[in-house]
């Protein structure tokens, strides 16, 4: 039940690109999430969310206030992997 919620989220996040953010509210639990990778806390209800790129793989679901979005790739990154130097 939970994971098929998180893939529709990832979906409606896909085709939304910028918009995509995703409030909690939906239902996303621990049971379901790793937590957030970004900061390694856990997410709380009513929470904002995006689908973001990091020093992982893929990407994951982090704090908004954690990532930087990006309009040339259309995309969120983790905030610190965002500002290093490339
Ligand atoms: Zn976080």
């Amino acid at each position: 039940m939970a994971e098929r919620i998180v893939a529709a989220v990832a979906e409606i996040a896909h085709i939304e690109g910028d918009k995509g953010k995703t409030l909690l509210a939906l239902g996303i639990r621990d049971s379901s999430a790793e937590g957030c990778p970004a900061c390694k806390g856990k997410f709380t209800l009513g929470e904002t969310v995006v689908l973001a790129c990091g020093p992982w793989e893929g990407m994951k679901y982090i704090h908004e206030s954690e990532a930087v979005f990006d309009k040339k790739t259309a995309m969120y990154y983790e905030r610190r992997c965002y500002q290093a130097p490339k």
